[in-house]
């Protein structure tokens, strides 16, 4: 089941220019099982998810991006609105009580350019990265990213032994589905997918056809 993992729609996210029905409808066009709203720092009403993917028989989770100091990160299960930027000390604490899923989004952007003596950053001192030590997964295949920045993400997260998440960051309808993540069972609701993220079974597809 291929789900786009990481979706901005308008007027939720103000930098996004995707309408949430202009969205389903370019979804169900390229054949996608489901998609999930993650945008800054809000989550979406319940009620009208459910309203939406009703009408358009297609599965809609929600999730949430949220800014912290180490990063922005990806979460699922943790449905509460914060808009203060977090310590990632305090988003971890929180998103573990609600038993909820924690992945770095987009961790290696510009890391070609972070400082000229990380130009030669090695696969062992992207490691290091802080924001790795309070995830559960780091996104390793990210639309708005270059291949290098994804193949960092890629091989840090398999020395890390962490599962690795794909999702477009898609701001605009065309952007749809570059990446998604390919889950082992089909998914019905957001119960589900914290389990099938808890139990890792999934992996980062590029694109909506690819395999
Ligand atoms: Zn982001
Ligand atoms: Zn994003």
């Amino acid at each position: 089941m291929k789900i786009d993992l990481h979706i901005h729609t308008a007027p939720l996210s103000a930098c996004s220019y995707i309408d949430p029905r202009e969205l389903i409808d370019e979804a169900r066009r390229l054949n996608l099982d489901g998609i999930c709203l993650t945008e800054h720092q809000v989550v979406w009403d319940r009620t009208e998810v459910d309203q939406l993917a009703e009408e358009a028989g297609i599965r809609i989770f929600r999730g949430n991006e949220f800014t912290t100091n180490q990063g922005d990160i990806l979460v699922f299960g943790f449905y509460e609105d914060i808009k203060e930027l977090l310590l990632i000390q305090e988003l971890r604490d929180k998103v573990t009580a609600a038993a909820g899923y924690m992945i770095a989004a987009h961790p290696f952007r510009g890391f070609k350019t972070f400082g000229i003596g990380q130009l030669q950053m090695t696969v062992e001192q992207a490691c290091k990265r802080k924001v790795l030590e309070f995830v559960d997964a780091v996104e390793i295949g990210n639309g708005k990213l270059s291949p290098d920045e994804n193949e960092m993400a890629g091989k840090v997260a398999a020395k890390l032994g962490l599962p690795g998440t794909g999702g477009s960051d898609a701001h605009r309808v065309d952007e749809i589905a570059t990446w998604v993540t390919e889950f082992e069972k089909d998914i019905e609701d957001e119960n589900e997918l914290l389990r099938e993220l808890h139990g890792g079974r999934f992996r980062a597809v590029q694109g909506a056809e690819g395999s």
